[in-house]
């Protein structure tokens, strides 16, 4: 009989007969591994999923709240470092959305002003916003219908 290596733990096991692609043996925890990378995959592809996914999460803690809020309290430094890391890369984005809108305005021609505006989606903020930095901007699809 036919036998493979798990591609989770790297045993060897024999395929069931009625699963002929067998990749991973049938410990839980290899069987875990499967589905995880299947779950990722998947919302990396399905944009219904991934959103469906997202919809029941939100559900579900909605009806645990004291789940989060009891795991928050006993991972304490780690939902701190989180907290930071998340808060950092929301910088990182603002930053990055920031400069590009900067080198997207800088190679707009001034000589065709018709054209100063393309489709595609933008970051609204108010031109007066004396913290710019801190201000939450609005993201907008801008659609050209016609340059008249
Ligand atoms: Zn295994």
């Amino acid at each position: 009989m036919e036998r493979r290596r798990c591609a989770a733990c790297g045993q060897a096991f024999r395929p069931r007969s009625q699963v002929p692609q067998q990749c991973y043996c049938s410990e839980a925890a290899c069987q875990r591994e499967r589905r995880r990378l299947w779950q990722r995959a998947k919302r990396a592809s399905d944009a219904d999923y991934r959103e469906n996914q997202a919809r029941a999460q939100r559900a579900w803690a909605a009806n645990h709240r004291e789940y989060w809020r009891e795991y928050r309290r006993r991972h304490q430094p780690y939902c701190e470092r989180n907290r930071e890391a998340a808060m950092q890369r929301q910088r990182d984005r603002r930053q990055a959305a920031a400069s590009a809108a900067v080198t997207e305005f800088a190679k707009m021609d001034a000589s065709t002003p018709e054209k100063a505006v393309r489709s595609g989606t933008y970051r609204l903020v108010p031109a007066t916003a004396a913290e710019f930095a801190k201000m939450d901007a609005c993201l907008v699809e801008i659609t050209l219908i016609s340059t008249r």
